[in-house]
């Protein structure tokens, strides 16, 4: 394990301003082609949520038969949420077809979310009808893709630099009735939010071996010189803290209406459950749609997944969809390296109103999120021991990256400390998100993971529509329905979960069962047109309650012309919409 130095860059609530990439994102030169000639977009970027759009746009009209453009609601400041369908529309529309909704950037700075949901719309239009795998995928599946979930907040993360978790929505976070009035605040003008250190004898950090460096004194060190260090800002409200009342505050991704709790359970959660417009957004959409059969919540960093439970305690989560939910996750640590680990691990101290709790809760779908880019996938291990020390990764910052990603420490006349020095790592581009050179490689290895979870969707086959004659004029029309995906029809148990009857059935169910409807022309059909047949199985080895993927439906019909038209349509929710050939009988 790496992690040492990571963990106490974590422990650093240091941030930047802006990269120097970022700074160039500012610049008049807005009106730059973003995707170049032949189709490619630069992925070593980060781009804003106009630029990210400009590239939607210009990618959809670039593939009009593989995409669908369109915004599923507006921001807190009004800004479009935009989402783009992929799919093989020749095939059908992505609505007919086993979904995967793809996001990124819920959390203003975790703008490496974001990134890899571009880069996947970028990586699945230039692949179909070059790469198989992606192609296969298309032809039969839809993604939905939403790289921006937080315009508002990931433009002021990544143009202004501003620390911001979630929405730009004015919140009390420290309780003193005014509203983001202690933010963080860029004291030496170099465009970063960095750190301060006040030389002190009761200073609890010491100077590391690279003196850049700061390292907790421990008990009995009594050769200083000893910091009290904090980030940068001044206590703008008088209240003896500093930066405790940053530009908003609330957690959108505790604020999604599943086992939601107040302020003073779940910090971050908002004054009601879909109090946020992005996130009423979102379960207006997923919930709108039956077809979505999976969700990749994408944040940063850490270099690993939350898998579910999440919102709950994982004492109460269902055993088999545990073992199935394992079974996903295998292909991510296998194609990253990377582990997978439980969103909540406690009864009761776990998070609340999550994304991915709501989905699993209300519709049984399998939600996903990962926390993209490990610092130390980027960092050279000089030493080969097996982890990245701090003097390892300035190091490698001061001879590969021209020591962009650190300000070194300088003095300065702090109006109510005195004098500090003011310094240290630009830890949104060095941590929270990789420099943007490293941005692409940190994309590349997610793909095949978010790809195989769609692979693992339910997808409903039809074979032909049999018909025989009766001997009283009625005719039977007969159709094998199958399902050859991964997941069961229901995706979970979850999904099957619903009100127990007298005759030991279970009806309304959290999905709802595949639903068959024969039309006819030229004939009536006795008994009703549309039978609920239960749930198929999928080809995993978990499901238990329904096994079978396969059954074969019956409807009887009378012939009222001398030609006859039969067509049947399945709806199988997360399965997809099936539709036969029309058959014709004579
Ligand atoms: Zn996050």
């Amino acid at each position: 394990m790496k992690r040492t130095f990571f963990m106490r860059l974590a422990a650093w609530p240091a941030v930047c301003i802006a990269a120097a990439s970022a700074l160039a994102l500012a610049s008049p030169i807005a009106a730059q082609r973003l995707v170049n000639a032949d189709g490619t977009v630069d992925w070593n970027r980060y781009y804003s949520a106009d630029e990210t759009n400009r590239i939607m746009r210009d990618l959809a009209g670039r593939h009009p038969g593989l995409t669908n453009l369109y915004s599923i609601g507006r921001s807190h400041l009004g800004a479009d949420l935009m989402l783009i369908e992929v799919t093989n529309e020749e095939t059908g529309p992505a609505s007919d077809k086993p979904a995967l909704y793809l996001d990124g950037g819920i959390h203003a700075g975790e703008l490496t979310g974001s990134a890899v949901a571009l880069y996947v719309l970028g990586r699945l239009l230039d692949g179909y009808g070059k790469d198989e795998r992606i192609t296969k995928l298309l032809d039969t599946r839809a993604f939905y893709i939403r790289p921006k979930f937080n315009p508002d907040g990931s433009d002021l993360a990544l143009k202004e630099g501003r620390r911001l978790r979630s929405t730009v929505r004015p919140w009390d976070e420290d309780g003193d009735g005014a509203v983001d009035e202690d933010p963080y605040d860029d004291l030496d003008g170099d465009g970063f939010i960095t750190r301060m250190r006040l030389e002190h004898p009761n200073g609890d950090w010491k100077l590391g071996e690279d003196p850049r460096i700061l390292v907790r004194r421990e008990p009995g060190d009594t050769v200083g010189p000893f910091f009290f260090v904090t980030d940068e800002g001044i206590d703008n409200d008088g209240d003896g803290r500093f930066n405790e009342d940053d530009v908003g505050g609330i957690d959108m991704n505790r604020n999604f209406p599943r086992n939601w709790q107040p302020e003073y359970i779940q910090s971050g959660a908002g004054p009601y459950a879909m109090s946020e417009p992005e996130v009423a957004a979102t379960v207006k959409f997923i919930g709108d749609h039956a077809n979505i059969a999976g969700i990749v919540h994408g944040h940063t960093s850490g270099g690993f997944v939350y898998r579910l439970p999440s919102s709950s305690d994982p004492a109460t989560f269902d055993s088999t969809d545990l073992a199935l939910i394992e079974d996903m996750g295998r292909p991510y640590t296998e194609t990253t390296g990377r582990p997978v680990r439980p969103s909540s691990t406690d009864a009761t101290d776990h998070r609340y109103g999550t994304l991915i709790g709501w989905a699993y809760d209300v519709r049984g779908i399998i939600g996903w999120v990962p926390e993209y880019s490990p610092a130390d996938a980027w960092i050279t291990d000089y030493d080969g021991d097996g982890r990245i020390s701090e003097v390892e990764a300035l190091r490698f910052n001061d001879e590969e990256l021209d020591g962009r990603y650190f300000t070194p420490w300088r003095r300065f006349p702090h109006a109510q400390l005195g004098e500090v020095e003011i310094g240290g790592w630009h830890t949104r581009f060095w941590g929270q998100n990789p420099p943007a050179e490293f941005l692409e490689a940190e994309c590349k290895v997610q793909l095949p993971w978010i790809l195989s979870l769609l692979e693992k969707s339910p997808l409903l086959e039809l074979g032909r529509v049999q018909i025989r004659a009766q001997r009283n004029g009625n005719v039977r029309v007969q159709l094998e329905i199958t399902n050859t995906g991964y997941l069961p029809t229901n995706m979970t148990e979850r999904g099957a979960t619903g009100r127990a009857t007298q005759d030991g059935g279970v009806t309304d169910m959290i999905v709802r069962p595949p639903a068959a409807t024969i039309q006819l022309e030229g004939g009536t059909v006795i008994g009703p047109a549309t039978i609920l047949f239960g749930h198929l199985g999928g080809s995993n080895g978990f499901s238990a309650a329904f096994t079978e993927s396969s059954r074969t439906i019956e409807w009887t019909v009378r012939p009222v012309a001398r030609e006859m038209t039969v067509t049947v349509t399945v709806d199988g929710g997360p399965a997809g919409i099936a539709r036969s050939a029309p058959v014709v009988y004579r």
